[in-house]
């Protein structure tokens, strides 16, 4: 197997539109996950460098709010090109920091392409509301202007698609942007942001600053930034959305998850297991919205998908993402697999029971590589940590339930609430629960109910802080804020001096 030349190439940040060296002397490693070893460094900006990125795109935002939005979307549209140019370059990127496959890599890359797409659209979206004559010679109409300065700080397992879900829509719509991207795997976003130089964006529209948590609370709390995006784990996100809140910011925080698939007695148990081996574990389960619970109704579903997926499991070809006939690929540090094995111990002396254990595992050639085997865990329970916590790896939580109400109310009563799926065959089963679930995103006889770019993507419960979901309507609401005008005109109608309200739309 080919190993890549370990050369630890220091990354930059993107301001101005063009690279700029770290000054702060503190890096972050960048591993390559097939390889367990650190290839790159990124610098870990200071207070001083993230303020030089914010003062940049606060310079550019009169112009670029004042140009019209015809000509901001021909960036997008050539953006778009670019991407679709370079799609082979940006999934490399992806897989050789994050570790998983290239196929994976690009349908990730394809996501946020859509949201570009989407992005083309959005004179239709800016459009606004109008009224004629609310009153005598008056008109009211209502348009959304941009914020100005906006800030995303993004997850380690989206490197390419979740920036997407942010910078294109904020621009969009006429806002300048500051990135933060996961110090883990920067280099697909700082691509991202050259093409978008290339594609013609005017320099300062769009920065990226590279860093940990100095740089995060720098755009907490400066005064320029007047809203955040942010993606990633409960904990910071709970934090972010308090300290941006309370420094008068626009947030919005989207989070960690758990999401249960409910399977019937009555689920077509191939759909199921085909769904399960995808959901569970592509990429290495390091998705929001992968599942990671089955809950079977009854001990039939359990059994029947025990039967049908073990031997696929023993059959998962897990490996880089340099070997093209790989299904899985590695988690994104050893830190990460050291995590989620220990998470593996925990179910085991919790009494869960281990049906395939993803321990230890090691592909010839990268014996130090963080792989991780698929992991299943069967009679779990609901007060075992493994099935309270997000473990974020390719490891799958059975538990068997005895009526579809008791599925109904555990998947309820757990605190997160990003996505859901049931499998059954039956219409009424399906509609009842897409009413009663407290779920931001549910799917019937779909294991992944990612929105598309033209809907808004987000869950509830501790799954999203915040008022708004994510791209699609939801997205440029976020971005945009309203202001509704009201002109009498011709000037010449008098409606002398009034000091009380009237009915009927006075004015
Ligand atoms: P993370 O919370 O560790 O990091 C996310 C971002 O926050 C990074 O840019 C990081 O630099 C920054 N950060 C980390 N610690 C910080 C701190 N103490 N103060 C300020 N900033 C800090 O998340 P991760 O491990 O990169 O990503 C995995 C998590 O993201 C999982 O919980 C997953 O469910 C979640 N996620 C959620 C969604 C969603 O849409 N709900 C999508 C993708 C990922």
């Amino acid at each position: 197997m080919k190993h890549e030349s370990i050369d630890r190439a220091k990354l930059h940040h993107y301001v101005g539109g063009q690279k700029v060296d770290g000054r702060s002397g503190r890096f972050g490693d960048v591993y390559n996950p097939a390889l367990g070893a650190v290839m790159k460094q990124v610098p870990l900006a200071s207070e001083q460098e993230v303020k030089q990125a914010i003062q940049a795109a606060a310079d550019a935002f009169p112009a670029w709010s004042a140009t019209p939005v015809g000509r901001r979307v021909q960036v997008m549209y050539n953006f778009r090109e670019l991407i679709r140019k370079h799609m082979d370059e940006l999934a490399r990127l992806v897989s050789s920091e994050h570790g998983k496959t290239i196929e994976d890599a690009k349908g990730s890359i394809t996501r946020g392409l859509e949201v570009v797409e989407f992005c083309c659209g959005i004179p239709q979206l800016l459009k606004g509301e109008y009224s004629a004559s609310v009153a005598d010679g008056v008109d009211s109409w209502g348009m959304r202007q941009p914020l100005g300065v906006c800030a995303g700080i993004t997850p380690f397992n989206f490197p390419a698609m979740v920036p997407m879900w942010m910078f294109p829509v904020a621009i969009a719509c006429g806002n300048t942007f500051v990135l933060k991207p996961s110090e883990r795997d920067p280099s697909c976003p700082l691509r991202l942001a050259e093409l978008m130089t290339e594609a013609g964006l005017p320099e300062n529209v769009l920065n990226v600053v590279n860093g940990d948590k100095e740089a995060v609370d720098t755009l907490l709390t400066d005064p320029r930034v007047q809203a955040i995006s942010f993606v990633g784990s409960t904990p910071v996100g709970e934090y972010i959305y308090h300290q941006g809140t309370a420094h008068n910011k626009r947030v919005q925080a989207l989070c960690g998850a758990k999401n249960h698939m409910v399977v019937m007695p009555d689920a077509d148990m191939q759909q199921a297991t085909d769904a399960v081996m995808g959901a569970a574990y592509g990429s290495a389960g390091e998705r929001c919205m992968a599942i990671s619970v089955v809950v079977s109704v009854g001990n039939e579903p359990a059994d029947a998908l025990l039967e049908k997926l073990t031997p696929r499991l023993d059959a998962l070809k897990v490996g880089p993402y340099t070997d093209e006939n790989a299904e899985m690929g590695p988690v994104v540090t050893p830190d990460a697999k050291n995590r989620i094995e220990s998470y593996i111990d925990k179910g085991m002396e919790e009494g869960a029971i281990l049906v395939r254990d993803g321990r230890g595992l090691q592909i010839a050639g990268h014996e130090l590589g963080c792989f991780v085997g698929a992991t299943i865990f069967d009679h779990v329970k609901t007060d075992m940590s493994i099935y309270r916590e997000e473990i974020f790896g390719p490891v799958l939580c059975i538990v068997r339930v005895e009526s579809y109400e008791e599925a109904v109310r555990i998947v309820n009563e757990h605190e997160f609430g990003n996505g859901t799926a049931i499998f059954t065959k039956d219409g009424d089963t399906a509609r009842d629960y897409c009413n009663r679930i407290q779920i931001g995103m549910v799917g019937v006889n779909v294991p992944i109910p990612v929105p598309m770019a033209y809907h808004s993507f987000g869950g509830w419960k501790r799954s999203l802080f915040g008022d708004h979901a994510i791209h699609g309507p939801e997205g440029v609401r976020f971005y945009t804020k309203l202001k509704t005008i009201t002109s009498r005109w011709p000037s010449g109608i008098r409606a002398g001096a009034v000091f009380n309200f009237r009915q009927g739309g006075e004015h």
